[in-house]
């Protein structure tokens, strides 16, 4: 897939209809939002296109209503915040069929620097099927398409594939212009060494992650609960410890691959363990991989830590994607804030994969000094799988 994409400062802007599709997927409660980090991710897409003259229609999806109008998942709020954030009216087209006659007549009323936002694109049940006509109507609204909606890049839909087969111009805005140049970047085109940290629950998840990404990177390390699925394929005792008995051939096989490429493949050397899975359960360090009957490994032990901190300083890039062990307890996140320290350290490019990493490296605090953040879990996810995604494929090449 070519990462290659024209951008919103690629193209002529004034006067034109630019159609946007954002990701307003935002959590609500009582009609609040109660994370607005999305919001704020779109503001200099918008910014710019408003300051360059283009009338600026924004569209997104929020939540699931499956085809059906849900008023509780309605934009209206989005609009409201968005407003107060940019400092200028964001016009809410409330309108239940979000491109019928109300949005319409307000898309006529449009000046050079206004700003719309349609009404939630999964009213409409064609968006999920990227149907042709709700894709027709959404392309009828605009000039030109700008998609910075990295989170749904890997769903073909109406408002992120379908309408780019309607309109003449259709590039990226800056978060997907962001994304593809660090995490494409990092996964196409590494600076070497190239180190993947893999962690999280289990193997199934990430298993066409793993297969990938030992065809390009120099280190593979493996942490989390998917390390004693490794382990146990390797002959070690893994007692009470997350486990996939069907996938441990799997891990088997990865390892031979690994060594049949030439790519170091880390496995922990020891583990904090415990009697069960609690907070406050009493964390214990075992001496070597193996772990007794009747505990289970919640953390890489310091011993792997160390030597998964030091391969990281040797990196020129790094991508992490799941935590080292169980990090929402205390007792068990040192792995994981130490790989995240060596990376927050790291002269090197540092790209955190979506969903739960990014989660956790914000919650321990090393959000800024990461390189790059991924604002898509599954889009990520695919993207570590080598995917072509939909809705990057669909935008104009340089
Ligand atoms: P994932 O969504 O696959 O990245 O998994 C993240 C989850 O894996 C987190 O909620 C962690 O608590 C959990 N996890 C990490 N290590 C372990 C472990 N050793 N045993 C059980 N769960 C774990």
């Amino acid at each position: 897939m070519s990462l290659n994409k024209n951008t919103i400062e690629d193209i002529e802007l004034k006067g034109k209809k630019a159609l946007v599709r954002c990701d307003f997927n935002v959590p609500l409660k009582d009609g609040k939002i109660t994370d607005e980090n999305r919001l704020i991710g779109a503001i200099p897409t918008i910014k710019y296109l408003m300051g360059k003259g283009a009338k600026v229609i924004l569209c997104s999806h929020m939540g699931k209503p499956k085809g059906e109008v849900k008023p509780e998942l309605s934009l209206a709020p989005v609009a409201k915040r968005l407003s107060e954030l940019l400092g200028k009216e964001v016009v809410f087209a409330a309108d239940d069929n979000v491109v019928g006659e109300k949005a319409k007549a307000s898309v006529e009323k449009m000046k050079d620097g206004d700003i719309l936002l349609l009404e939630n694109t999964r009213f409409r049940k064609e968006e999920t099927k990227n149907e042709e006509n709700f894709s027709k109507e959404l392309a009828s609204l605009a000039d030109i398409f700008v998609n910075d909606a990295f989170g749904t890049a890997h769903r073909a839909h109406c408002s992120t594939v379908g309408v780019t087969e309607f309109l003449p111009v259709s590039v990226c805005g800056y978060l997907i212009q962001k994304e593809l140049k660090f995490l494409g970047e990092a996964v196409e085109n590494p600076v070497r060494p190239f180190v993947a940290i893999l962690g999280g629950a289990k193997v199934s998840d990430k298993i066409n992650v793993i297969n990938n990404l030992l065809e390009k990177v120099d280190t593979l390390i493996i942490g989390g609960g998917m390390s004693y699925t490794f382990l146990k394929s390797q002959g070690f005792t893994i007692g009470n410890s997350l486990v996939e008995e069907d996938k441990v051939e799997y891990a088997k096989e990865m390892i031979e691959k690994a060594k049949a490429k030439g790519v170091k493949l880390l496995l922990p050397i020891d583990n904090v363990v415990a009697d069960k899975f609690a907070a406050d359960a009493n964390p214990i360090i075992t001496e070597n991989q193996n772990i007794k009957e009747g505990y289970m490994g919640l953390d890489i032990g310091p011993k792997t830590a160390t030597i998964y901190a030091e391969e990281v300083k040797k990196a020129k890039t790094v991508i992490w994607n799941g935590p080292m062990g169980v990090f929402e307890f205390d007792n068990f996140a040192s792995g994981t804030i130490e790989v995240a320290k060596a990376m927050a350290e790291s002269e090197a490019t540092t790209v955190i994969g979506g969903g739960d990493s990014a989660a956790a490296v914000n919650q321990l605090g090393f959000g800024e000094e990461m390189t790059h953040i991924s604002t898509g879990g599954g889009a990520s996810l695919e993207f570590l799988e080598g995917i072509e995604l939909p809705g990057i494929a669909a935008l104009n090449d340089k």
